[in-house]
C-alpha cells in the first residue's frame, strides 16, 4: 500500500482567536474568553497569544488571570459561532479531500493522499490550508504532516507549534531525530501521571520506549493496567515506533454542547456544567463523545477534579 500523507490542522487559540477576529478593536489587546466574566471565579477557556505572553493559561481562574494582567479584555463565551467556524473550516478542509475527520471543535484530520497531484506537495497543501482559513475566519491553524494520525498531531504539537511557518513534516525513515529524542511524556497518549510511571521503569524519552522489546514493555506494565497491560503496551509501543493503522474517517458527527448536556450532572459549586463542557470540547478532551462516553465521563471527572484542586 502507497504511504499515506496525513494532516492534522490545529487552530491556534481557537475560541479567543474567533473573538479576535469578530472585534478588530481588542487586536493587539490582551483577550480570554472566560466562562463568566462578571465573576473572578469564571474560569478561562481560551487566552490568545498576547495574553499568555502575560502568563495566562487556559483553565486558570479569571481573578488569577486578571492578577498577571489587569488590562485583559474578557470576553464571554459563544458556543455556536465556534462551531459554525468550526464546521466552516471542515468545508475548506473537504475542498482538498473527502478524507476529513473532525478530532475536536480545533482540530482535524486530512487524509490527503490523493489529492497531492491536484494540488501540490504536502507542504504547499498545508500552505493553501492555513491561507484558506485565514482568510475565511481570521483564524491562524498550524499543520502537522506525516503518514499516520499519530504522527501527524506529535509533528503539530511538538514542532508546527513551535516553528514560524507553523508546518512540519515527520518523515517515518527520520523517527530517531523527529520523535526519539523527545522527552516520553510529549508523545500522544502519555500525561503526568504515565511519564512517572515510565520514569520509575527508566524510560525517558520516546525512544527509550521504541526500544524496549514489547514483551519486556507489557511485563513492566503489568502493574500498572493489571490485566489490560499487553494491550495498552503495544499501543504505546506501536505509537513509539509510528505505527498506527488507523484511518481518517470522516464523520456524520458533529461535536456540539447539546450531545454533551444530557450526560450526567456535575456539582456547581466550582464551575458550571456549561463551562466544563466548553473546556472539554475545546481544551482537554479531544475524543468523539458519542462514540466513547465511558472515556468522555473520565475525562470530565478529572477535569471537575482538577478544577476542585485549583479553587
Ligand atoms: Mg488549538
Amino acid at each position: 500500500m502507497k504511504e499515506r500523507i496525513i494532516l492534522l490542522v490545529d487552530c491556534q487559540s481557537f475560541y479567543a482567536s474567533v473573538e479576535k477576529a469578530a472585534h478588530p478593536e481588542y487586536r493587539d489587546k490582551p483577550l480570554v474568553v472566560a466562562g463568566d466574566p462578571a465573576l473572578r471565579s469564571g474560569i478561562i477557556l481560551a487566552a490568545c497569544p498576547i495574553a499568555k505572553k502575560h502568563g495566562v493559561t487556559a483553565a486558570e481562574r479569571l481573578g488569577e488571570s486578571l492578577s498577571k494582567c489587569p488590562e485583559l479584555i474578557i470576553v464571554k463565551p459563544r458556543m455556536q459561532m465556534y462551531i459554525d467556524v468550526s464546521l466552516k473550516i471542515t468545508e475548506i478542509f473537504e475542498s482538498f479531500t473527502n478524507l476529513v475527520e473532525p478530532f475536536s471543535i480545533d482540530e482535524q484530520f486530512l487524509d490527503v493522499t490523493n489529492s497531492v497531484g491536484m494540488f501540490g506537495s504536502p507542504t504547499e497543501i498545508a500552505k493553501q490550508i492555513q491561507t484558506a482559513i485565514m482568510l475565511a475566519t481570521g483564524v491562524y491553524s498550524r499543520v502537522g504532516i506525516s503518514s499516520t494520525k499519530m504522527l501527524a498531531k506529535m509533528a503539530c504539537d511538538n514542532y508546527a507549534k513551535k516553528n514560524s511557518e507553523g508546518i512540519y513534516r515527520i518523515d517515518k525513515t527520520k523517527l530517531a531525530k523527529d520523535l526519539w529524542e523527545l522527552p516520553i511524556e510529549k508523545m500522544f497518549g502519555v500525561g503526568s501521571r504515565m511519564k512517572k510511571h515510565f520514569f520509575r521503569l527508566g524510560i525517558h524519552s520516546i525512544g527509550d520506549l521504541a526500544q524496549t522489546p514489547l514483551p519486556k514493555l507489557q511485563s513492566l506494565l503489568k502493574t500498572r493496567f493489571g490485566k489490560n497491560a499487553d494491550i495498552h503496551a503495544e499501543l504505546l509501543w506501536q505509537t513509539a515506533n509510528g505505527i498506527d493503522s488507523s484511518l481518517v474517517t470522516p464523520s456524520t458527527h458533529r461535536v456540539a454542547p447539546k450531545s454533551v448536556g444530557h450526560m450526567m450532572t456535575l456539582p456547581r459549586d466550582y464551575a458550571t456544567e456549561e463551562e466544563i463542557d466548553t473546556i472539554l470540547l475545546g481544551i482537554y478532551i479531544k475524543i468523539d463523545v458519542q462514540k466513547d462516553k465511558k472515556l468522555f465521563k473520565r475525562y470530565r471527572n478529572n477535569v471537575f477534579r482538577r478544577n476542585r484542586n485549583c479553587a
